[in-house]
């Protein structure tokens, strides 16, 4: 009952996995210490930290979307995901810590895996350790597997419109921030970088 919401999860993502689990323990333990339902406008503010299977989650259940621009992405490769509620003036911030015990005979099926092996006992095996890893995350105790902090509230700024150009290469609209001068000539980033490598 209480992971109810992780089959909506899944229908968006398109598959179960480790991930999206852990995307879904960081989305509800946030909508839980923000106290909100989700987000219909931009009130709450997700920084995601990397762009695995885990920010899918992150969507669907915060309402926190890259569309709407209330989630913003930093490449940092960390499993760190800080919410900000503009009105409560509150930011979270989620980090997942979670170790999973494997035997050596386990890491000697990952080895053969990561090799190139696919022979159907190393699929078999992978497939079945996802499941129960999936499952693992699902029940495991909030404080095991997240460490939830309070930084002071610094949110980003909000998402601004932007008056757009048209690129004089291809003939296509361009947000003014990201257009490029070349030469006395606008251009989106694209053409800017084909010019810039053919010289
Ligand atoms: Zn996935
Ligand atoms: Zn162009």
């Amino acid at each position: 009952m209480k992971f109810e919401r992780f089959d909506e999860v899944v229908k968006f993502h398109g598959h179960s996995c480790p991930g999206l689990a852990l995307g879904y323990r960081v989305a509800l333990a946030a909508i839980e210490e923000l106290g909100i339902k989700r987000a219909e406008d931009e009130e709450i503010v997700c920084i995601v930290e990397n762009d695995s299977c885990a920010v899918d989650a992150i969507q669907v259940i915060t309402g926190c979307t890259f569309g709407k621009g209330n989630l913003l992405y930093r490449d940092y490769g960390k499993q760190v995901y800080t919410f900000f509620d503009r009105k409560k003036e509150k930011a979270v911030r989620i980090s997942i810590d979670f170790e999973l015990t494997e035997t050596d005979e386990e890491k000697a099926i990952w080895r053969r895996f990561t090799e190139g092996e696919r022979t159907k006992e190393v699929l078999d095996f992978i497939n079945r350790r996802k499941a129960e890893k999936t499952k693992q995350i699902l029940n495991a105790d909030k404080e095991k597997l997240l460490k939830i902090s309070y930084p002071s509230f610094n949110p980003p700024k909000e998402a601004r419109i932007f008056k757009s150009l048209r690129c004089e290469q291809c003939g296509e609209k361009v947000a003014e921030i990201k257009a490029r001068l070349l030469n006395g000539k606008t251009l989106c980033i694209p053409c800017f970088e084909a010019i810039l490598c053919k010289k």
